[in-house]
């Protein structure tokens, strides 16, 4: 028997086991809460890193706790060559399960259903067996490989930074975070806040309010305007045109007088369609088409809407590629940089705006940083900017070759490179990659309801794993 085949027949064995291992994972509500002294994540995320340590520990490996930001655990006292990088926080149970509770994992029809099972529980699971299989098989390892469980990749990966605070990184590091096959290219990120105050006040027909979005790496699907002194006959028509051009719906209502104002107050509700930022394309952003309507709407003028009309200039709907901001880039190895406006929040003193954008590997300072800001303050706002710039692991690093090799070899699949314009776990790290562990044509629900892990692509990840630590290791 070759080593793929060991190692295949190996993991076939002990698939129960390592799905009996992520379920009991899954059985701990590891959501963040609040601190407590020596749970910096609260008393979830830690209970999940003393099973986890629990259960690496009773495979033979010597486990090291962080302080409970992090455990480690090695497979020899060697040279750290490797590291594999997972989680065992969760994000918020949510609502809309149908299969089984969120923290009462079952398997059905040949999948775990339950909150983590695919992130990251079970692919953490997949790695420790890796590790299990190629210490148990006895194949020669002349450096060390570790597997490094975090506690809080999904509320900004602090527990990482912690751990890359008193650790170096390893030689090389994947993180099966994410799908098969890799992501060695990682988009970066721009931000900013955008702000404005209004010193007058318009009279008659007036905007009060407008408000859209809540959350930046979400494109809002819902919005809504008050609006006072303006027709409803006025309103119906520029909601059926508006309506038309963007896909959005809206929906007026009439508020409740208030004995003081001669005007008609009128609520408007928008419905759009959310997306993540990274993907602005698949949205409908229900902000940006409120804000579109209320400028077709005769209200009388002030600093107000002066700012509004130059918000559009800079943001207009369905503008992804941020164009109008004059950020738009894109080249061969990552895509489009993208842009949407996320939050939007607007009364008679105050405008606030903020933007995410996923920009493209060429994007940097000189030509995307400087020249947003210029023109947002050559619009009269004030705006404080946010940029991380991209990541990019070589290709044609023997590191990633010998990965894509790993996944050929076992699922028979060709093995390729790949872009993203979400951060993963890897993004801080310089040789650092997403592999796995979910299948490429996999949705898995992840942080939503009926989450869930398919055994064969659990199993299938394990071997791949196993194969890469005895090659990268040997
Ligand atoms: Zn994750």
């Amino acid at each position: 028997m070759d080593i793929k085949e060991k190692i295949s027949s190996y993991i076939d064995e002990h698939a129960e086991e390592m799905v009996a291992d992520t379920m009991e994972l899954c059985r701990i509500n590891s959501v963040k809460g609040e601190a407590e002294p020596g749970m910096p994540f609260g008393k979830g995320p830690s209970e999940a890193l003393a099973k986890a340590a629990e259960i690496c520990g009773k495979y033979g490996f010597s486990v090291t706790n962080y302080d409970n930001y992090v455990i480690t655990a090695d497979m020899n006292d060697k040279d750290r060559h490797l590291d594999i990088l997972a989680h065992m926080d969760v994000v918020a149970a949510g609502t809309g399960w149908t299969v089984t509770e969120p923290f009462d994992p079952i398997i059905k029809d040949g999948r775990i259903y339950g909150r983590g099972s695919s992130d990251d529980k079970g692919p953490a699971m997949a790695a420790l067996y890796a590790m299990r299989a190629v210490k148990e098989l006895g194949l020669p390892l002349s450096k060390n490989c570790r597997l490094i469980l975090g506690a809080d990749e999904e509320c900004g990966s602090s527990d990482i930074a912690y751990y890359y605070g008193k650790e170096p990184e390893a030689e090389m590091t994947f993180s099966p975070d994410s799908e098969f096959p890799l992501y060695n290219v990682e988009k970066g990120q721009y931000r900013a806040d955008i702000h404005k105050e209004f010193t007058d006040q318009g009279n008659g027909a007036v905007l009060l309010a407008l408000e859209g979005g809540t959350t930046v790496n979400i494109v809002p699907g819902k919005a809504f305007a008050l609006v006072r002194g303006v027709s409803q006959a006025d309103l119906e028509a520029a909601c059926v045109r508006t309506a038309e051009e963007t896909g959005v719906h809206f929906e007026i209502e009439k508020e409740e007088e208030d004995g003081f104002s001669i005007y008609e107050t009128y609520r408007i509700l928008a419905e759009g369609k959310g997306a993540h930022a990274s993907t602005p394309e698949e949205g409908k952003n229900a902000a940006l088409a409120t804000l579109k309507l209320v400028l077709a709407l005769p209200l009388s003028d002030c600093q107000q809407m002066d700012a509004l009309r130059k918000l559009w200039e800079l943001f207009p709907y369905g503008d992804h590629y941020g164009k109008a901001l004059g950020v738009a880039l894109s080249d061969e190895l990552s895509g489009n940089t993208t842009l949407s406006l996320n939050i939007l929040k607007v009364d008679e003193h105050s405008l606030y705006a903020k933007f995410d954008a996923r920009t493209c590997v060429a994007a940097d300072e000189k030509n995307t940083v400087e020249p947003g800001a210029k023109r947002l303050e050559e619009a009269g706002f004030t705006a404080e900017t946010a940029f991380n710039p991209p990541h990019v692991v070589d290709a044609d690093s023997d590191f990633v070759k010998t990965l894509l090799s790993c996944y050929e070899q076992v699922t028979g699949e060709p093995g390729k490179t790949a872009s993203m314009g979400g951060g993963t776990y890897v993004h801080e790290l310089k040789r650092g990659v997403a592999f796995g562990a979910v299948g490429e044509f996999t949705d898995t629900h992840m942080h939503g309801p009926d989450e869930f892990m398919v055994i064969e692509e659990l199993k299938t990840a394990a071997k791949i794993f196993a194969l890469s630590i005895a090659e990268l290791c040997r």
